[in-house]
């Protein structure tokens, strides 16, 4: 009796923990076996022409729109390539957002960042039961499913790092990969939310790699999954950190960096922690602002680490509510001046903060 009793407990135990994958999609199998630089290839060779980028955009006329510089031409393609229509509006748990996650671990390889995990940049987690809802034209998640549906389904942040000499202190460099994907014969591009926060990092990355005097502490670099279903990935994460969370030292999150006047930014964090700090001293050099909206009414992936008592801060556009999850929010729409001026404010605090 009792050994049967072990028997099922055990049954039960093994098929929670698998449950879950055994919907593990084709998409992110067949990624994990071939994932390679052909999807880069594959993902870019759709860009819109370069010049001139943010003509059309609506905006108001800047100082260097449809400047050539490199710094345009990076972020222009990393954001073509992420808002694509084959990464379908990058909703977590889909094969568009595994072929943004595609795109990315290609770039990730390309700069030489190491896997936090084994030989891979995935940190899987599951995703619950998620519809869609629609409110005075925006679209977000609701907890929850629809009629008929209601699986689980996988998705992955994507972590790599650069080692510092001081191993044992981290500075987290983080912006959300994901968005809201298809609805209603839509698609939601996300190319500000928040195509343009990653590629403000890869932007960062790059310059960092180049630094005279590179940080001292290591710096560990994360896309997250599942910020539009509630931060869902950087909660993963913190649930299940590969490494020591009290070896992170600050959290600087990049979301929606890429529209309003130019720089016009804010801050959501707790409170006034040494991130905040760093990123309106870097503000102030670089003649933009960022004041600390206080918290509560809206959020992202920096609340995951705030909540457990990492300082930890998201740089945003002032005007981020501007086309946010709307069918609008298209790469014509974002402003390379400002993305690129976000990312010499992210450059330097993370300096700054990787001391
Ligand atoms: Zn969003």
């Amino acid at each position: 009796m009792s050994t049967r009793r072990t028997f099922l407990k055990t049954m039960v135990a093994a098929s929670a923990f698998f449950l879950p994958w055994t919907h593990w999609p084709k998409h992110w199998e067949a990624m994990l076996a071939a994932w390679s630089v052909e999807a880069k290839v594959h993902l870019t060779q759709h860009e819109p022409p370069l010049a001139n980028p943010t003509a059309d955009s609506g905006l108001a006329a800047h100082p260097t729109a449809g400047s050539s510089s490199a710094a345009h031409v990076e972020l222009a393609r990393d954001i073509a390539a992420l808002a694509s229509p084959q990464c379908e509006g990058r909703k977590a748990g889909t094969a568009g957002e595994a072929k943004a996650a595609q795109y990315l671990m290609a770039e990730m390889r390309e700069l030489g960042l190491k896997p936090v995990t084994g030989a891979s940049y995935i940190q899987a987690f599951t995703l619950p039961p998620m519809t869609e809802r629609r409110v005075g034209g925006r679209l977000t998640f609701q907890a929850g499913a629809a009629a008929g549906e209601g699986l689980r389904a996988p998705s992955a942040n994507l972590l790599g790092f650069l080692p510092g000499e001081r191993g044992d202190e981290i500075m987290l460099l983080s912006a959300h990969y994901d968005h809201l994907g298809l609805f209603e014969g839509e698609r939601y591009p996300g190319a500000n939310d928040n195509a343009s926060g990653v590629a403000c990092v890869m932007r960062v990355l790059r310059r960092l790699l180049q630094a005279e005097v590179p940080p001292k502490r290591t710096l560990l670099v994360a896309f997250w999954s599942g910020e539009e279903m509630g931060f869902l990935g950087s909660k993963a994460f913190v649930q299940n950190p590969p490494l020591p969370l009290v070896d992170i030292k600050a959290v600087l999150n990049v979301d929606t960096v890429g529209n309003g006047q130019k720089g016009d930014f804010a801050l959501w964090a707790y409170d006034n922690n040494a991130v905040v700090k760093a990123l309106q001293a870097a503000a102030k050099t670089q003649g933009a602002s960022a004041p600390l909206v206080p918290g509560g009414v809206h959020n992202s992936d920096q609340i995951s680490f705030a909540q457990v008592g990492i300082p930890a801060a998201t740089l945003m556009a002032r005007a981020w509510l501007e086309n946010n999850h709307t069918v609008k929010d298209v790469p014509d729409f974002v402003n390379k001046d400002q993305i690129q001026l976000a990312s010499e404010v992210v450059y330097e605090a993370t300096l700054n903060l990787g001391r």
